[in-house]
């Protein structure tokens, strides 16, 4: 499924790269209550299984078409799991690999940066310059149990000279800017688009479900660290609503595109009204 939203003269393509799956809502979000689930599926229940109590879960890859620029955020898994997937929803917006920029890696879990270079080390997006924030690829690197996994995604792009790193506030390209938004990860880093008066925020993985709009102190089992994460989603849901931000959610279906909206005296999701072309 591809799905689509405009940022001035940004266009931004969700594809989706995983199929809908049912969870237990218990077993992803911490402390999250049962009166908190029916609150949400009342005004949202296409984003919950037959039972209230089962949430879904996707994946979706934003890509970024500019006048001058194509940015891939993030590359899914490798290329045995998912990969092949995006690749299709690439040539389904008419892109091909060669023809991608940069790529922005929003943190270093393998459904983001597993699908960044072939199982020979080469770099699936050959033109790109790829992006991580310096604080991620530092943490990365130094964090045992996934030394594999930094050795087969991140270290062959850093040894090939295609490896770029962030600073929080950075500006990539005109009208997009890194920020951090650590707790998901230490260095988790998010992308703002800005252009014509209009602006979206690319999510590293800052929140997950639609619950957590409403209730951004339900952090994810994920979370790496609880309590950031959560102080890090309240800033962000607060300055969506107030700045009328677009959101780009990595693993709400429907796309994870919306808004953050006031409704009796709550922030709720507002999902983007989709027309799908695929
Ligand atoms: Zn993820």
């Amino acid at each position: 499924m591809i799905y689509r939203a405009n940022i001035g003269r940004f266009e931004i393509a969700s594809l989706q790269v995983w199929p809908l799956q049912q969870m237990p809502a218990s077993e992803v979000l911490l402390d999250v209550d049962a009166s908190s689930l029916e609150e949400c599926h009342r005004r949202l229940p296409q984003f919950f299984g037959d039972d209230l109590s089962l949430i879904e879960l996707t994946q979706n890859i934003c890509v970024i078409r500019s006048p001058d620029q194509i940015v891939l955020v993030d590359t899914g898994e490798a290329l045995h799991r998912a990969g092949a997937i995006l690749a299709w929803g690439l040539a389904a917006v008419g892109i091909q690999p060669h023809e991608v920029d940069l790529v922005f890696l929003t943190h270093r879990d393998s459904d983001h940066v597993g699908g960044a270079v072939g199982a020979h080390g080469e770099a699936l997006y050959p033109r790109a310059k790829y992006l991580i924030s310096r604080l991620e690829y530092e943490a990365f690197k130094s964090e045992a149990k996934r030394a594999d996994q930094f050795c087969s995604s991140i270290k062959p792009l850093e040894d090939r000279g295609l490896l770029e790193f962030l600073e929080d506030g950075a500006e990539i390209a005109a009208g997009l800017t890194a920020v951090a938004t650590p707790g998901h990860r230490s260095g988790a880093t998010s992308l703002r688009i800005e252009d014509g008066g209009q602006a979206a925020l690319l999510l590293a993985d800052t929140l997950h479900l639609p619950v957590q709009i409403t209730h951004p102190e339900f952090s994810s089992v994920w979370d790496g660290d609880a309590e950031l994460a959560a102080r890090t989603r309240r800033q962000i849901v607060d300055q969506a609503e107030s700045d009328g931000l677009l959101l780009a959610v990595p693993h709400t279906p429907f796309g994870g595109l919306g808004y953050v909206q006031l409704e009796a005296g709550k922030r709720v999701w507002s999902p983007l009204e989709w027309d799908s072309d695929a």
